[in-house]
């Protein structure tokens, strides 16, 4: 354990409630280096930064998923896709209660799609962005919340599921690239009245894709030698969200990448670092519930591998809207749970790593059978797995999530994690 967790134990954590807060007690409490503190103020003024300069500027901009094809394609057309995701951290119980009494979602509903929708209804007819790019693909809670939102007065364009079953290859493949490439057309033609897309606008976008991953790639990889530099939810922020959407400022972000290279070659190794860390794999979006990612600090884990981390490069020698759309198909969200499960595996591979942490929210019906079925698969391979559900915390965090978190990574680090209990196959019906 590095000095700064000294630090953070007697600030206690646990008391705070809200996002926003945890991002300011981690600026506080930890050393973070000037590229850090500078990724989690791009961090911070994403959404915010986006609707000022739409109601200030006039600059275009769209609520979208803000990842996957999405925010090249939006910023070849020159407008800033917001991850309506990242409107969670300013989400309140009432946010909650808006969308269960308003709105009638049910109770039991994803915590992640209530708040949004308290968001959006927040926003009804106040001169801010009102435009959202919805994608079947998430699910049928936010299938549902896109329609309630378009009778509210958005304006909505919601494309088809993309999924590519565990066995689909070949001229099956090929038929659904091109059924989402004519997605895309149809959903430039909302945008922007024409179905043409400007094709070397998007290919510098893609060349911009593909020059971030390689340098995040390149982060990563020394995060190797200095686990500790980073804290998990700057991590987490960095790559699961800024290398996805570049927070809406594209070369802000590049630039604050580039300055975190220049530090992490620079960084002395520390050998205490290298013997004491326990390496982890985080198979699960980015949470808003961040005393989970503080409580990996505090423990001493280093999170080194994340399965919705893109590393596939974007093919540059097809026409732009194939090359999106052969991305999509050919990464861990093309949609069966295998090939999410196999970015999951050589991550642990390459890490060495001792445990995956497998994090969904309370409600989500088939990232739960994902979960499942990776954890027993790793289960059955000997590597320990924690399977948490949380939410999207509009309060305190749940102390029983912090401490299943911190117990988890202290037994990997005392050596005590027994063989995994091998786990017999299900029986058929
Ligand atoms: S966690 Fe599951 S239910 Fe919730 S928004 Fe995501 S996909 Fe939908």
């Amino acid at each position: 354990m590095n000095s700064d967790t000294a630090l953070a134990k007697e600030d206690d954590p646990e008391s705070i409630s809200g996002q926003k807060a945890y991002i300011e007690y981690s600026k506080n409490v930890h050393a973070h280096s000037p590229a850090v503190q500078r990724l989690l103020d791009l961090s911070e003024d994403y959404v915010p930064g986006a609707e000022r300069a739409f109601i200030q500027k006039g600059k275009p901009a769209v609520w979208c998923s803000g990842y996957n094809w999405e925010p090249a394609f939006l910023y070849s057309l020159g407008i800033t896709p917001v991850s309506y995701g990242e409107m969670g951290r300013y989400s309140t119980r009432e946010d909650m209660l808006v969308a269960e009494d308003f709105y009638q979602f049910p109770v039991e509903t994803c915590s992640m799609v209530k708040c949004t929708v308290g968001q959006w209804h927040k926003r009804r007819n106040k001169g801010t962005i009102n435009r959202i790019l919805g994608s079947s693909s998430n699910c049928e809670p936010f299938n549902l919340a896109w329609e309630v939102m378009r009778e509210q007065g958005y304006d909505v364009f919601n494309n088809e599921v993309i999924y590519r079953g565990p066995t689909v290859t070949g001229e099956r493949l090929e038929q659904l690239i091109m059924f989402t490439v004519g997605q895309m057309k149809d959903a430039a033609f909302w945008l922007t009245g024409s179905r043409e897309i400007d094709e070397g606008r998007l290919k510098t976008e893609i060349a911009r894709k593909n020059r971030l991953l390689g340098k995040l790639k390149a982060v990563l990889e020394l995060r190797r030698s200095h686990p500790f530099y980073m804290k998990t939810l700057a991590v987490i922020l960095t790559l699961n969200v800024g290398l996805n959407n570049y927070f809406g400022k594209p070369e802000d972000y590049e630039e604050a990448v580039d300055e975190l290279l220049g530090e992490l070659r620079a960084a002395k190794v520390s050998e205490r670092d290298l013997r004491d860390v326990i390496p982890l794999v985080w198979a699960g979006g980015t949470g808003q519930e961040f005393g989970v990612y503080e409580s990996i600090d505090l423990a001493g884990g280093a999170l080194l591998g994340l399965r919705s981390v893109p590393f596939r490069f974007y093919r540059e020698d097809v026409p732009p809207l194939e090359s999106l759309a052969r991305w999509v198909y050919d990464n861990s969200s093309a949609g069966a749970g295998v090939y999410a499960r196999n970015v999951l595996e050589s991550e642990v591979e390459r890490l060495g790593a001792k445990g995956v942490i497998l994090y969904g929210y309370i409600g989500c019906s088939f990232a739960s059978i994902d979960r499942e079925m990776w954890r027993r698969y790793f289960h059955e391979k000997g590597l320990p797995c924690l399977n948490l559900e949380g939410s999207f915390q509009t309060g305190s965090p749940s102390g029983q999530v912090l401490t299943r978190v911190r117990a988890f990574v202290e037994m990997l680090a005392a050596g005590r994690a027994r063989p995994a209990v091998k786990i017999p196959p299900a029986r058929s019906a």
